[in-house]
């Protein structure tokens, strides 16, 4: 049995203040507005712990927001995530390619 070929980027393109767009290399192309992508941010902080049965535990930190948020930089993660720096110099999120995937399906 072969392995399936892993769904990469082929084109990853930052708006700063606006979207990031990314072409996978299975032909979908994702649209993510920022505002987006940082309120789904996969680290605790933002997102809670999890408990055994899966339900979310109250953010240890709560983020707020002044102003439009930006992205100052998106940078490879090994081959398999992008990570998020963000204008509030949040910079722990790790978008893995799957996460990516998911959340391209939410809108
Ligand atoms: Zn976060």
């Amino acid at each position: 049995m072969e392995n399936p070929t892993p769904i990469e980027p082929v084109r990853i393109a930052l708006k700063k203040s606006e979207s990031l767009d990314i072409d996978w290399s299975d032909g979908v192309k994702s649209h993510f507005e920022l505002r987006f992508l940082r309120r789904m941010c996969p680290c605790a902080g933002c997102q809670g712990e999890r408990d055994l049965l899966g339900r979310t535990l109250l953010p240890v930190v709560r983020i707020t927001y002044d102003g439009p948020i930006t992205a100052i930089n998106a940078e490879l993660v090994g081959n398999y995530a992008l990570r998020m720096i963000w204008s509030d110099r949040h910079s722990t999120g790790i978008y893995s390619y799957t996460y990516l995937r998911e959340l391209s399906k939410l809108k």
